[in-house]
């Protein structure tokens, strides 16, 4: 089974990924956890030049590294886990892309899509947890989160082309809500959490 977590920046993915792995692991399952960009050594350079302040990517070639990285993850990592029957959570996968570089970026939702088939073929996730959030409070999150630091060359980005993620999110889900549930990510982490282990114990029966 393989489950990928969605969303804004800041809207509580981490916490509630750790939370279902380690009640996964209770029931006694194998579970392999990962995340986008990185995962994999490659994957993970791939992800520095990607968030460096000071890089000049182009649209195109963005979306192509976050492509890359992928590529990598599925053929080294997910790909072989599910093979041996592991559950496989992955914070991110191709609705990022899609939501990012085709809605956000203006590249096209359809172009990234397609763009990614080649890097994933058949591994698609079988469940999709889109956490939504108002971009405020992303924005919000983010900023206190930072404690002063420099923000990433992606958080610098406007409100209006998170604005645009945030709706192609929601798209993507009102498309597939076979796929995707969506969660208020502003509700309490216990509720999220409930909402995360409802869903899951229905797949795992
Ligand atoms: O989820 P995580 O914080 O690890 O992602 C790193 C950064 O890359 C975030 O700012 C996220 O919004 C961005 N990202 C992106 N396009 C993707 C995946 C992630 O812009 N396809």
């Amino acid at each position: 089974m393989f489950v990928t977590f969605e969303g804004l920046d800041g809207a509580g993915k981490s916490t509630q990924i750790n939370r279902l792995v380690q009640k996964l692991k209770e029931q006694g399952m194998k579970v392999l956890v990962t995340r986008e960009p990185g995962g994999t050594l490659g994957g993970q350079q791939i992800r520095e030049w990607l968030l460096n302040p000071d890089a000049d990517w182009t649209p195109i070639a963005e979306a192509y590294l976050y492509a890359a990285s992928r590529a990598q993850l599925v053929e080294t990592v997910i790909r072989p886990a599910l093979q041996k029957g592991e559950i496989v959570i992955c914070d991110r996968y191709v609705d990022a892309s899609i939501a990012y570089q085709g809605a956000g970026l203006g590249l096209g939702e359809r172009r990234v899509a397609v763009l990614n088939e080649l890097a994933v073929q058949d591994v698609r996730p079988d469940l999709t947890f889109l956490f939504d959030l108002p971009v405020t409070d992303s924005r919000h999150r983010i900023v206190q989160g930072r404690e002063g630091q420099q923000l990433d060359r992606i958080e610098k980005r406007t409100t209006e082309y998170f604005e645009r993620v945030r709706r192609s999110f929601l798209a993507i889900a009102a498309a597939e809500p076979h796929r995707v549930v969506i969660l208020d990510a502003r509700q309490n982490r216990e509720t999220l959490e409930q909402e995360i282990w409802l869903t899951i114990e229905k797949y795992l029966t």
